[in-house]
């Protein structure tokens, strides 16, 4: 499904991303991650190279924050040059800087709408370039299930969030006739560093919001990214998968 296809994914150096980047490896593929943290980016890169299905396999990372454009153009022509080709692209770097609006420090704002946004639009018109000449790829975006519901004390993310769907939607309609889908995964509640910091209390209600009576594995969203990365999904573009145990249904 991906053998040998050559994956990019931001964040992949802790939780989701750098689960879909073993599952990625599991099948197969090559993978390329970024983060700011070059310990844990080493560490990672062990991880997933343990997960690799064949010796030719590779794998690396790239210290950069996703949120500065002028680095992240650097890194991507750095992978391009070491792959020859990126065929997958999955925005997955993301923060939380949670408070309700009114005391929302400007700098808060700021910060989530960067990392969690304006990354997308960092990452993808380098790497669409590129993929429109081998009129071929994939792009998948990992925006989240409050983006599509809200939550109280979550406005910024919540804006970053469903900010990325509608330029998902966009760029979809913009590449399609290039053969490029571009998706985005909306998460519920997923285990992960970032909702490890939830409280017992804080998991018990949320659980009463989901119908399946679980948190989510970061499986579960490496499989619909496989799903999405792979030929299975060929006719499917600008479409948004909820992966959340039924929350949120309409
Ligand atoms: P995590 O905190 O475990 O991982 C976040 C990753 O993003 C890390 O690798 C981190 O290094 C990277 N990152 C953060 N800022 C960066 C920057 N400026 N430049 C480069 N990399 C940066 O979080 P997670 O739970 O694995 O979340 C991954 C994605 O899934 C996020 O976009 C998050 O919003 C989304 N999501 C998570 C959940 C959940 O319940 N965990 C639910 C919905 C959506």
């Amino acid at each position: 499904m991906i053998l040998g296809k050559k994956v990019l994914i931001t964040g992949g150096t802790s939780g989701i991303g750098k689960d879909i980047a073993k599952y990625f490896a599991s099948h197969g593929a090559n993978v390329a991650i970024f983060g700011t943290n070059s310990e844990r980016g080493e560490e990672a890169v062990r991880e997933i190279e343990a997960n690799r299905v064949g010796s030719d396999q590779k794998v690396f990372f790239i210290n950069v924050d996703v949120s500065k454009a002028a680095p992240v153009e650097a890194a991507i022509n750095k992978i391009l040059v070491e792959f020859g080709a990126i065929d997958i692209l999955i925005n997955n770097a993301g923060i939380v800087r949670d408070s309700l609006l009114v005391r929302m420090k400007e700098e808060d704002w700021d910060k989530v709408i960067e990392v969690n946004l304006k990354s997308v639009y960092n990452t993808c018109r380098i790497v669409a370039k590129a993929m429109m000449k081998a009129r071929s790829g994939k792009i998948i975006n990992i925006t989240s299930i409050i983006g599509l519901i809200g939550n109280p004390g979550q406005v910024n993310y919540a804006a970053s969030k469903a900010g990325m769907i509608g330029f998902s939607k966009s760029l979809a309609k913009e590449l399609a006739s290039r053969g490029i889908c571009v998706n985005c995964i909306a998460p519920g509640f997923i285990e992960t560093p970032m909702t490890d910091v939830l409280n017992e209390t804080m998991k018990t209600s949320l659980l009463e919001e989901i119908p399946l009576g679980r948190m989510g594995k970061t499986l579960d969203i490496a499989k619909a990214a496989l799903f999405l990365a792979s030929d299975m999904s060929d006719y499917v573009t600008g479409e948004v998968i909820t992966v959340a145990g039924g929350m949120g249904m309409a």
